[in-house]
């Protein structure tokens, strides 16, 4: 279902940029088979765009990108292999023996082969030390109760933790803070980027905040992703991918860009109506919310903003008080973490 989404996704944003190449077929002696022959033994898709003059063949979530006349490709925007084609008489693009054979064995993958895993889960409760967040003061029986947004942000990443390290003791679970310190922001998505992936591997970053309002009525839950206007760089390691070609790594952080923002949706829409089922009698759902907002703005992987209610509601601060509703809030944003790995790893 999820790849289905994504794959409808991918498919409009590239609609605007690439021509589908015409295709005709023809056969060789010498080994070399035409671009419609790849398609039609690997099951891939291909993508080209004729201005470029570069293609992107797709089967499953590999990728193999290769700009006509360099001799090379790029697989999963990491490997590098070499791919030789030229033009047949008619115009379709013709690969070569070697290069044939290198193409079947990238889209026509061994089980599991190519398969992509969360290997990290990064877990970030906003501010800390001497950043409180926002601050909630309501008189409740005589008495002031005080909450700050530093210190139930913690406690409710500090329960995440423990849920996600009891189901799966084989990632990374990764804290920007354990107690109340603070870090700046880059500091943050520093520790996040630095974490390290192998090839297929991906790091999720969840950013936990409490939210505040004038209007004291206003309640509930909100996920924030990044806006998908917004364009990080430097997305692609040159240096681990091996190309030079400034054009090839522009491409490439756009596909990689593209990707990173579908699965960021995804991600709060999993969480936010995981947390709808846990509190949704309670607080309300104040939806899905996009903004090129500064938190997680740099990280290089999913990323999504919780906001777990409003302390400057009076009633929703009194919940938030309550360690059974903080462990239910950690519950609904740990079944959502649950969703949407298995739809990713699947
Ligand atoms: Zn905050």
């Amino acid at each position: 279902m999820a790849r289905e989404v994504a794959r409808l996704i991918r498919r409009s944003l590239f609609v605007l940029l690439i021509n589908l190449v015409v295709l005709t077929a023809a056969t060789a002696a010498d080994g070399s088979v035409t671009v419609d022959e790849v398609l039609s033994e690997t099951g891939a898709r291909l993508q080209w765009d004729a201005a470029r003059q570069v293609g992107v063949f797709w089967k499953g979530y590999t990728r193999v990108s290769f700009r006509y006349g360099t001799g090379y490709a790029v697989v999963n925007d990491r490997d590098i292999m070499p791919l030789v084609s030229t033009l047949g008489p008619d115009g379709t693009l013709v690969f070569d023996a070697s290069s044939a054979a290198a193409l079947r064995e990238r889209l026509i993958p061994q089980a599991d082969r190519e398969r992509r895993r969360i290997s990290a889960i990064f877990i970030d409760p906003g501010h800390g030390g001497r950043d409180p967040g926002t601050i909630g003061r309501h008189k409740v029986g005589g008495e002031l109760l005080e909450i700050q947004e530093k210190d139930i942000v913690l406690d409710v990443s500090l329960r995440l933790r423990e849920l996600l390290q009891a189901s799966f003791p084989d990632r990374d679970i990764v804290m920007s803070r354990k107690d109340d310190v603070y870090l700046t922001l880059e500091q943050r998505t520093d520790l996040a980027n630095a974490i390290h992936t192998d090839v297929n591997e991906s790091v999720l970053f969840v950013s936990i905040h409490a939210n505040a309002s004038l209007n004291s009525r206003a309640s509930g839950v909100e996920v924030w992703y990044l806006t998908p206007e917004f364009r990080r760089s430097g997305l692609i390691d040159a240096e681990r991918v091996g190309v030079s070609d400034s054009e090839v790594l522009s491409i490439l952080n756009t596909m990689r860009e593209e990707e990173i923002t579908i699965e960021s949706v995804l991600l709060a829409r999993n969480i936010l109506s995981s947390i709808y089922s846990e509190v949704g009698n309670q607080s309300p759902n104040r939806g899905l919310k996009k903004e090129a907002w500064y938190v997680v703005r740099e990280a290089k992987m999913p990323s999504v903003l919780v906001e777990l209610g409003f302390v400057t509601n009076r009633e929703e601060a009194l919940r938030l008080a309550d360690k059974h509703y903080l462990q239910r809030l950690a519950h609904g944003i740990y079944n959502g973490i649950v969703q949407f790995i298995s739809g990713f790893e699947e």
